[in-house]
């Protein structure tokens, strides 16, 4: 049991979650509610960030399981810091190339999530993605205008910036500096008859880009295929990446684990017992058969596993996983009184049973979690009321 569960709330997944679905939540939300997208909804996204932060620590996920979210903050170490939910974002999302790159001025990486069927990442596949992004306008070469046309900004003098001072109480005032609000922090201004027609100005223009995405063999949920440069592309910078964050979808049989699939199979109770053949379908369109080895009995929640029929391993699709069956025996609700001898003689003997002579015989019925007993005391109570009762009064009406 945990203390709270506000943080297993925000990413909507239950308190036993594992780490994969933990993972799979906050990537999902953080897409959802990240400032580019839904500019309204900062608070949640670093309430997402926040509680991903700690459930993602094993450390941190016992302390806060243990003494909630007061426990977190005053936490021995680093436990109360949390991080900015933009670094995070980028740290879980970004391709993580910074390490040998120069910190050189980037345009934004553009994140995409793909959705993707079981038999894509089983097969392999190939996408197509049309996706909008910034290029240079090819028109003025980035420049935004005819050559020599422009100008520095006047308001801050080429800086972008400006200082304003504002009044925060009598007599007391204060610098703040922001963007140049007539140059949007550009520094530059271009008169408008020079301004390029085709970007008007803005030395970008939006553009259309199909994207052949390859998924390979043996991919897994939450892979990243990046596109190297791909991304948003402002003057005097690099372009960005475009990240392509696949997105498996739920299917209808198997459950994808690491290298194996997982499926359920359910059986009746006579071929439990005396044996049975079932084909399956694989994602690769096969039929493979399997037969239950003749006298052995298959028992409710019992696993067994074909070997090399998983998933394929990711660049070495020749190796596959293990799927795994479990097995729900189906149960009859009743079987008929007269069989019961011939059947007794079939299975292992009863086991002798002593009553003793003062036993009492109670019944058997069938039990109903949501009846509380408290209710059943209720309903003692009324009877008994009714029963001494006396002298005339307004008879009740009572429904069964
Ligand atoms: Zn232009
Ligand atoms: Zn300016």
């Amino acid at each position: 049991m945990v203390k709270e569960t506000a943080y297993y709330d925000i990413l909507g997944v239950k308190p036993n979650a594992t780490p994969d679905e933990l993972k799979k939540a906050y990537r999902k939300l953080a897409l959802k509610y990240h400032p580019d997208k839904n500019p309204n909804e900062g608070e949640k996204f670093k309430a997402i960030s926040q509680a991903y932060e700690v459930l993602a620590d094993p450390d941190k996920r016992s302390i806060y399981d243990e003494g909630g979210e007061a426990a977190i903050k005053k936490g021995g170490g680093d436990g109360g810091d949390f991080r900015n939910p933009m670094d995070f974002f980028e740290r879980f999302f970004g391709g993580g190339f910074t390490t040998n790159r120069r910190r050189e001025r980037r345009g934004k990486d553009v994140v995409h999530q793909l959705s993707v069927q079981l038999e894509e990442l089983y097969n392999g596949a190939t996408r197509k993605l049309a996706l909008q992004k910034n290029v240079i306008c090819d028109k003025c070469e980035g420049r935004g205008g005819k050559k020599g046309a422009i100008e520095k900004c006047m308001q801050c003098r080429g800086a972008g910036l400006e200082t304003r001072i504002q009044q925060i109480g009598t007599g007391l005032i204060q610098h703040v500096e922001q963007v140049c609000r007539k140059c949007a922090g550009t520094g530059e201004m271009i008169s408008e008859k020079d301004r390029c027609k085709q970007c008007v100005g803005r030395k970008t223009v939006r553009e259309r880009k199909v994207l052949e995405v390859h998924i390979d063999k043996g991919m897994r949920d939450g892979q990243k295929i990046v596109f190297s440069g791909e991304g948003d592309h402002e003057p005097d910078s690099q372009p960005g990446d475009i990240i392509i964050l696949l997105d498996e979808k739920e299917h209808h049989t198997f459950v994808h684990a690491g290298t194996d699939l997982m499926m359920k199979m359910p059986v009746q109770l006579v071929e439990a017992l005396c044996g049975f053949q079932r084909v399956i379908k694989t994602l690769d369109d096969r039929d493979i058969v399997i037969t239950s080895a003749p006298g052995e009995v298959i028992k409710h929640e019992m696993t067994k596993c074909i070997m090399d029929e998983g998933m394929p391993l990711y660049k070495n699709p020749l190796e596959k996983g293990r799927l795994i069956i479990q097995f729900e025996v189906i149960f009859p609700d009743t079987i008929p009184v007269s069989v019961i001898p011939q059947l007794e003689q079939c299975l292992p003997p009863r086991p002798e049973v002593t009553i003793p002579i003062d036993a009492e015989q109670v019944n058997l019925v069938e039990f109903d979690p949501k009846q509380r007993r408290d209710q059943q005391h209720h309903r003692m109570a009324y009877d008994e009321d009714d029963r001494y009762d006396e002298g005339p009064r307004v008879q009740q009406c009572t429904t069964n």
